[in-house]
């Protein structure tokens, strides 16, 4: 069950109200890596999870996320509380409040429709969403998912905290972005704990295509790596080599049944191609200059061309008074 603390993880120390500040403090709330984003993500996984020691990892984690939900969602809460009360008072004149509102397209959206409350989108105003959650189930690809979710969350709080010179947001921002990095050594060490780790999975790779690189852009710009080359890898320079890799005809074929193949003649029977035939086409025929014209006309002749930009002349003259 989960219980609230009535004390922030963090205390939010907000110099003053800016909306257009708290649009994109939105990001690290309702956005794609944001904290929503981090806390169904492990919490998901955690309710999956058959290994206790990842469970209650992942646990902790989500849950520490919703509090980290909590400190984002209160400094974009202080940050509107400006336009909040004074759009609902009505309290300035309309000169004012349209100003207040209207710094971005996105505080407009959060000042009209949302009323200054946290909303669940991101800076832009997308709608969270499910979709932003990629567990797949298997703990060696999900550590790896997380992982780099960390180091993305981490990404952006270091822009948030380069865009704003108030200092309680740059320090509480400065907690969230180092919690984020303590999350991300958890989750390695988490991963690292599991002894057969790569590939991810129970099924082997298939060990001559396992270690070969494939040269497929060459020329100049060509360059040398541990990623490419050295005693670990089958380097592919002639890729004549490896066209088909399996060494078959590179063909793709099906068996099917008498019922199958009879339709599929018949298909391919209908709809031949004669490459014989050189029909006159729409498109030749209305070709203009420049689009593969066959004939001659008076099709964009300069008489015609003329009478076209005097009547469109005509048509966008001032409305006599
Ligand atoms: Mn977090
Ligand atoms: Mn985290």
């Amino acid at each position: 069950m989960f219980m609230h603390n009535k004390r922030l993880q963090y205390t939010v120390r907000v110099a003053e109200p800016n909306p257009r500040l708290a649009c994109l403090m939105l990001e690290q709330f309702g956005g794609a890596d944001g904290e929503l984003a981090a806390a169904m993500r492990y919490f998901t996984q955690g309710l999956g999870e058959a290994d206790a020691g990842r469970k209650d990892l992942l646990l902790d984690i989500a849950t520490e996320e919703l509090s980290h939900l909590e400190v984002i969602g209160s400094i974009i809460a202080m940050l509107n509380q400006g336009v909040k009360v004074q759009l609902s008072e009505a309290s300035k004149n309309e000169a004012e409040l349209y100003q207040m509102i209207g710094a971005s397209g996105t505080s407009a959206k959060e000042s009209l429709l949302f009323g200054g409350g946290p909303a669940l989108i991101d800076s832009a105003g997308v709608p969270w969403t499910a979709a932003y959650v990629d567990s797949r189930g298997e703990p060696t690809a999900d550590l790896r998912s997380n992982i780099a979710a960390e180091a993305r969350a981490k990404i952006v709080y270091e822009r948030l905290i380069n865009v704003t010179d108030d200092p309680g947001i740059k320090e509480a921002l400065g907690f969230l972005m180092t919690r984020e990095v303590a999350h991300q050594k958890s989750f390695e060490k988490a991963l690292y704990a599991i002894e057969n780790n790569f590939p991810s999975g129970k099924l082997p790779a298939v060990e001559k295509y396992a270690s070969m690189y494939v040269n497929t852009s060459q020329g100049e710009g060509d360059m040398d790596g541990p990623w490419n080359s050295g005693d670990q890898w089958d380097r592919v320079d002639d890729l004549e080599q490896v066209m088909p890799a399996d060494g078959g005809d590179g063909t793709a074929s099906v068996g099917m049944g008498s019922d199958d193949k009879k339709a599929f003649t018949q298909l391919a029977a209908r709809t031949m191609s004669d490459p014989t035939s050189d029909p006159t086409t729409g498109a030749d025929m209305g070709a203009g200059p420049g689009a593969g014209r066959t004939s001659e006309g008076d099709l964009g002749g300069a008489a015609d061309i003329a009478d076209a930009v005097a009547m469109a002349e005509a048509m966008t003259k001032p409305a006599k008074k």
